[in-house]
């Protein structure tokens, strides 16, 4: 018993991994699109189930299979850690819809069809909110009415908690230190980028907040702003709270500034000359730095800085304009470091440093399998 199917849906996606946990390999990666679109393969995400067991045919061994782990968006205020899932739990998954109603639906219809095409098999819910449960109050804390916090549940939950995770644990190995006697700052800038301060391996506090639309600029996300802006648009256009809301999350952020939400076309142009770009580029960086000293101060001390993710991880510009100007905090790279290519978790920070600075590739599916393992026992 040592494969695990690992299952991530997204509102019109299905990814998967099967991995084989005895020697932590890939046997199977694929992703299932277009779920329920036109001309797509699959009208639903039942149907793309079992598009993924014909794909898995003659890799997925049944009898060889632990378990199944599901990549569940929100686990609000209740769930803290991975979660066998059963009745009571989908339930619980079905009232956290309001959070996140595009997310937690597809994730539920996802884990109903996993659960009838392997009933004997135990699936495990990881959440991505679920390492962000360790904020304190002041930090998950808005200074809004009671009602709102305590009927609405309006609070920072944090998201990306499966990456910052095992990114902040396999940094504190290549610091060949104990993960509960180190500070750092993780940035996770993919797609969606966020920010987390990791106080002895908890949580402390991450820049996503009660959806994944707050903090660092994304690729079609705004990150920060002033939460009047939405209703100076409605009182400017006529345009209600749905369609800000839609324009913030998906027609924002790099690419509203620069023009595409892919990171190597934002810094292609910006070194070609194109000004949009260019301040795309800066903007980006220059929030992601604005973190870094808030979780400086938080933290109290650091560590390291850890970069990861898609932008984290290749984009040697992004790395050395998000961290310029902050030698004098002990936070500095070696540009030769920072260009050298690799697929390798490493140090990118010169040996005289204070604090190191790492870029340590996330395994979101690799994290899952373990959580899921090791909570089955
Ligand atoms: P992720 O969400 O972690 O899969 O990251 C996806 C993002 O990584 C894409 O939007 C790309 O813009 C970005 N990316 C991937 N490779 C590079 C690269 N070499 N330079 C800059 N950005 C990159």
């Amino acid at each position: 018993m040592n494969q695990v199917l690992v299952l991530n849906s997204g509102s019109s996606s299905i990814k998967y991994q099967l991995l084989d946990m005895a020697d932590r390999r890939r046997l199977a990666v694929g992703i299932v699109e277009r779920i329920g679109e036109s001309g797509g393969s699959a009208p639903d995400h039942a149907a793309g189930m079992r598009t993924v067991l014909s794909e898995l045919e003659g890799e997925l061994d049944r009898s060889a299979l632990a378990a199944v782990g599901h990549r569940v968006v929100h686990g609000g205020d209740r769930f803290r850690g991975p979660t066998r899932i059963d009745d009571e739990v989908c339930a619980a998954i079905k009232e956290l819809i309001p959070l996140a109603p595009l997310h937690n639906p597809a994730n539920l219809t996802l884990i109903e069809a996993a659960r009838e095409a392997f009933p004997d098999t135990p699936q495990v819910a990881v959440f991505d909110t679920a390492f962000h449960q360790t904020l304190p109050a002041p930090a998950y804390t808005y200074a809004v009415p009671a009602e709102w916090r305590d009927d609405l549940g309006v609070r920072r939950y944090g998201f990306h908690g499966t990456s910052h995770q095992y990114v902040s644990r396999r940094a504190a190995e290549l610091l060949g230190r104990r993960p509960e006697e180190v500070n750092m700052i993780v940035l996770h800038l993919g797609n969606g980028a966020s920010a987390c301060a990791v106080r002895g391996g908890k949580s402390v506090d991450t820049s996503m907040g009660m959806t994944p639309l707050e903090g660092l600029i994304m690729g079609t996300r705004s990150g920060d702003l002033d939460p009047a802006i939405s209703a100076y648009i409605a009182r400017r256009t006529g345009r209600g709270a749905e369609e800000t809301d839609l324009t913030l999350n998906k027609s924002s952020g790099l690419l509203a500034l620069g023009g595409s939400n892919d990171m190597r076309d934002i810094v292609a142009a910006a070194e070609k000359g194109d000004e949009n770009a260019r301040l795309a580029l800066d903007a980006y960086c220059y929030r992601a730095r604005k973190y870094i000293g808030a979780y400086l101060a938080a933290l109290g001390r650091i560590d390291a800085v850890v970069f990861t993710a898609g932008v984290g991880e290749n984009s040697a510009e992004v790395r050395a304009g998000v961290v310029a100007g902050l030698d004098h905090l002990g936070i500095a790279i070696s540009p030769k470091r920072n260009a050298a290519k690799s697929k390798e978790a490493r140090y990118i920070s010169p040996y005289w440093a204070e604090t190191a600075v790492l870029v340590v590739p996330t395994d979101e599916e690799i994290e899952i399998a373990d959580q899921a393992l090791a909570l089955i026992g």
